[in-house]
């Protein structure tokens, strides 16, 4: 395991730059609720983990539909995005660490068909020669009225002439099952959120689920949104009391297998690394003074 970049210490730098300042991201919130001792492990130790399949196809995609919009409606086709992504995939194969991700040719060769597959499926849940995005791969950054800063980066905003906003996300892992749509409902209120305390409360929240090729839509309300937000409020000011603490507590759940820094995890006869004091203040001004 390694720890991201350290090269400008938030701590010492004398005037730190906006994206270095501590934020909470609805994955983040997510996680903590989940493991606060993995949150910990994420935000606090900045331990990174390595690529993984998974995630280098998601990167992939992300990037084709973003190139996708340059170019004029009519040329947004299948075969146009499936052009990009060969030009894009060339650029990120040189990256070592995701050529160490295939044993050979053949293992790369089909996970890339499968990635193919993956972008096609766009094209059955939208038509992109009939839209014109207001916004891509925005980073969208907002403080709440009892002071917590928040982030996100938004895959598409699209404005109707009315000025009406949809927020899209584009998922290429599998679609939830209704039992477990939690997850999904909780990151598209976070999107909400954010459009609410930066621009307005959009009208609706889409995911896009590329490989079932299925939509999961939220139209957004003022009032659920409100209600959202004191429940982040509320989670922020648990993971302050921990930081203060200085106890993040390991919780079990059925994603403990799946868990990139389970080798640190005591539940696991891990141990985690002592707490930096610097990195707690710094999470602490997440809450803006
Ligand atoms: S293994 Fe489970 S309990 Fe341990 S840090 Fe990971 S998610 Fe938390």
């Amino acid at each position: 395991m390694r720890t991201a970049d350290d090269s400008v210490d938030p701590m010492t730098a004398p005037s730190p730059a906006p994206s270095r300042l501590p934020a909470l991201s609805a994955s983040r919130a997510k996680e903590y609720q989940r493991c606060p001792l993995q949150y910990r492990l994420h935000v606090v130790d900045r331990i990174v983990e390595p690529a993984t399949r998974a995630t280098a196809m998601g990167t992939l995609i992300h990037s084709v539909l973003e190139d996708l919009f340059d170019f004029p409606a009519v040329e947004r086709t299948d075969e146009r995005a499936q052009e990009i992504l060969g030009s894009r995939w060339e650029q990120m194969s040189q990256d070592p660490g995701v050529a160490s991700l295939f044993e050979d040719d053949s293992d790369r060769a089909s996970w890339l068909a499968s990635t193919r597959e993956v972008l096609a499926g766009y094209f059955r849940v939208e038509d992109p020669t009939r839209l014109e995005p207001a916004a891509r791969e925005e980073r969208i950054e907002a403080v709440t009225p009892e002071g917590v800063r928040l982030r996100g980066f938004v895959d598409r905003i699209d404005a109707a002439p009315t000025g009406a906003l949809r927020v899209v996300d584009y998922k290429t892992g599998k679609a939830p099952s209704p039992r477990f749509q939690d997850e999904a409902l909780f990151q598209m209120r976070f999107y909400a959120l954010l459009l609410q305390l930066t621009r307005a409360l959009p009208a609706r929240t889409q995911l896009l689920y590329l490989k079932a090729g299925q939509v999961l839509t939220m139209d957004p309300r003022a009032d659920d949104i409100d209600r959202f937000r004191q429940r982040i409020v509320d989670l922020w000011g648990s993971i302050e009391a921990d930081a203060r603490r200085g106890e993040f507590p390991p919780r079990r759940n059925p994603l403990c297998n799946w868990c990139g820094v389970r080798a640190l995890c005591p539940l696991f006869e891990g141990t985690p690394p002592p707490l930096d004091e610097r990195r707690i203040e710094w999470l602490l001004s997440t809450r803006v003074a």
